[in-house]
């Protein structure tokens, strides 16, 4: 039968495999680490468990496709919970604002605890859920770099708006012109960090992101987070993929303009499609080395990165949900630092997720397994050990401040993971969490397209490349190869 090779067993690798399958191809996956999901991985310390990556969930339909699309019922796989909290949230002066997935209950809650009025969340909202409607055919559903795209009805129409989705302002300053109240400005601008952005620089149609999570809902995994890799990998071996691990691709073989296949352990493997599944500027640098390079792709600002504190807490906080953030004082200052001066600020906004609030095996009986995760720069090449132990310390201190706790008594195993070991286990060039960044009104036109302009049979999915990073996008990335494949 026809052959194809995905390279990479990260979630855009994991659905390009069933849904080449679903078309008939026999499909290996090689994947360099012992373990698949690439970002989207767990492990286990001292009794407590850990999701490695991602921790909010949104849009699960993109899941569930993949069961149907291979003739299985979804919840004998994967099954998952709503949340009605989507996220609380904690600012120093006290105040703590629960974001509830129900939009008059939080418009509400805005009015309440902030001085911006309940109708001008509304309105904010409005307008975000027409950015959508207006975008989403074109930048989130099918390649923008294929001609058949811009000739659609739905294209032509979304380009006419094309004012409508607001990209001659930033992310911030449209926020601003809703709100009024730091504490809301904030709560807004948030939402660029879901694709590694600066909300100061970024076009605000990514104002997009508070529908997208407002209309599809914030969910959990009933399983955690891996059980959406671990339920997609038993898929893809029920309907027969077959999954090599530590076993890198060594190189993209090709000749004549088309794709020959791989080269795993030094022998050629043949096969009519490749889909790369690993960050293309890996691609291009280590496993396509004679090509051609697209450099203006390759060069677009990087995502930004994370550092992660995995803590085991021998204590329950009742206060705590979970999603949580507690804020900077001074966002802008604290994006200035990330994507100005290359460091991280004194007061970051601290992100804590708890699965064990969902899922009690997690943790010990009475204990907790908090995932603290700050945004900091890309690496490019920052002293982070020390950076590192002075936000430990600043990170430490926020959270007993808000919390009337003393935190650094109560953790009891800790494991770090920053942008050198992103890069380390998941190739993700100078430890982007999103592959390019969304900054300028022109990032999305400058992502990878799924498909190589000049080689035929070599594909791309994942959160390097179009439509983008996130669990979302590059399960989408996944359909668009798939939609795009022409036998050959
Ligand atoms: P990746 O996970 O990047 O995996 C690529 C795989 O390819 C890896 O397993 C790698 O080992 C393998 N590979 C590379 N080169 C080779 C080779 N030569 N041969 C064989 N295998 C190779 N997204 C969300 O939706 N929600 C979140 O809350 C969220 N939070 C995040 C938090 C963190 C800390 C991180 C790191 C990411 C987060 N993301 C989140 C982003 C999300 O994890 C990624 O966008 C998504 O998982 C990327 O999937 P991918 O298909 O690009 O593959």
């Amino acid at each position: 039968g026809r052959k194809a090779v995905v390279a990479g067993a990260g979630i855009g690798g994991i659905a390009a495999a069933i849904r080449l399958a679903v078309k008939g191809y026999e499909v290996e996956v090689f994947e360099v680490n012992s373990y698949p999901g690439g970002k989207l991985s767990e492990f286990y310390t001292d009794g407590f468990r850990f999701d490695a990556g991602p921790s909010l969930f949104t849009m699960p339909h993109l899941v569930d496709e993949l069961f149907l699309l291979a003739g299985k019922n979804p919840s004998d796989y994967f099954s998952y919970s709503k949340l009605d909290v989507v996220c609380r949230y904690f600012y120093e002066d006290r105040t703590r604002l629960v974001a509830w997935a129900d939009p008059e209950k939080f418009a509400k809650e805005i009015a309440e605890k902030t001085t911006d009025s309940a109708e001008n969340v509304i309105r904010f909202m409005k307008k975000s859920s027409e950015i959508y409607s207006i975008t989403h055919h074109v930048f989130l559903e099918r390649s923008l770099h294929k001609f058949s795209t811009y000739f659609r009805a739905a294209t032509l129409s979304s380009l006419l708006k094309f004012s409508k989705i607001d990209p001659f302002r930033t992310m911030n300053a449209a926020v601003e012109s809703y709100f009024s109240d730091s504490r809301t400005i904030r709560f807004f601008d948030r939402y660029a960090t879901y694709n590694g952005s600066d909300p100061y620089r970024a076009p605000a149609t990514l104002n997009v992101i508070p529908h997208l999570e407002q209309h599809y809902g914030a969910w959990f995994p009933d399983g955690g987070m891996y059980s959406i890799t671990d339920s997609l990998v038993r898929l893809a071996k029920d309907i027969g993929v077959r999954f090599h691990f530590n076993t890198p691709v060594e190189e993209i073989v090709v000749k004549d303009k088309y794709v020959k296949g791989v080269r795993i352990k030094g022998e050629v493997l043949e096969a009519s499609v490749v889909v790369s599944n690993a960050d293309v500027w890996y691609v291009y640098n280590k496993l396509l080395k004679g090509e051609k390079a697209p450099q203006r792709v390759l060069e677009q600002e990087r995502s930004s990165s994370a550092l992660i504190f995995y803590w085991g807490i021998k204590r329950r906080f009742e206060e705590l949900d979970l999603h949580n953030i507690f804020f900077s004082e001074d966002y802008r200052e604290e994006f200035n630092c990330i994507w100005q001066k290359n460091r991280i600020y004194r007061d970051p906004t601290v992100y804590v997720n708890i699965s064990s609030k969902c899922r009690a095996a997690d943790a010990p009986e009475g204990c907790e397994n908090w995932f603290v995760m700050i945004n900091v720069p890309s690496d490019k090449g920052q002293d982070w050990d020390g950076l590192i132990a002075g936000a430990r310390e600043n990170i430490l201190a926020k959270l007993s401040r808000n919390l009337g706790a003393d935190i650094a008594s109560l953790i009891c195993t800790e494991s770090i993971l920053d942008p050198r070991s992103i890069e380390s286990k998941t190739f993700s060039y100078q430890g982007s969490l999103y592959g390019s960044s969304s900054n300028n009104r022109f990032s999305a036109f400058f992502r990878h397209p799924n498909f190589s302009n000049r080689i035929r049979g070599l594909y791309f999915t994942g959160g390097s490349v179009h439509p983008g990073g996130g669990i979302p996008l590059a399960l989408l990335s996944a359909k668009i190869v798939a939609e795009n494949i022409t036998d050959i």
